[in-house]
Formats: structure tokens, C-alpha cells, sequence
């Protein structure tokens, strides 16, 4: 059965209708302002953040920590995957 993954947090969900159903904790607007968002890059070894380059085991360890080439200003924002 296919795995889905947070865009935001890397919280792994059996489906997609769970999955935008509740809220986020590391959403973009603030913890639970928002719902999950789905990852549509499927499920890989590494991830790469869209912004810096630097590579990831997990979604959830990249969105953990704040991107040093964040659009919004050096670690205002946490790295986000690439598709
Ligand atoms: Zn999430
Ligand atoms: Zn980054």
C-alpha cells in the first residue's frame, strides 16, 4: 500500500483524504493553521530542499530544521522538498 507524506512536516498517511483532512504542525502560516499538504514527489531514499540543495534521509528531518537560503530570509522558513 502507498505511503503519503506532509509537505510541511513529513508525517507519513495511509491516504490522501486523512491526510489534507487534519492540522499541520510545522504548516507555513503557524503550527496547525493550516492542513497537511501532500508531498507529490512519492516516496524516495534522499530528498533534496528546493532552495539549498542539501540532502535529506526523511521529510520529516528536512522540514525540521530552518533553510539558510529560505525565500522569506536566511532561516525564516524550514527547507522544503523538491520534487
Ligand atoms: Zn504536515
Ligand atoms: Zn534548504
Amino acid at each position: 500500500m502507498a505511503n503519503f507524506y506532509c509537505e510541511y512536516c513529513g508525517q507519513k498517511f495511509s491516504s490522501v483524504s486523512i491526510l489534507t483532512a487534519s492540522s499541520c504542525s510545522r504548516h507555513p502560516l503557524g503550527s496547525n493553521k493550516g492542513k497537511h499538504k501532500l508531498y507529490e514527489g512519492g516516496e524516495k531514499a534522499k530528498y533534496t530542499c528546493k532552495y539549498c540543495g542539501q540532502s535529506f534521509s526523511s521529510l520529516s528531518i528536512m522540514t525540521a530544521s530552518g533553510c539558510s537560503r529560505h525565500p522569506n530570509g536566511s532561516n525564516k522558513g524550514k527547507h522544503s522538498p523538491a520534487l
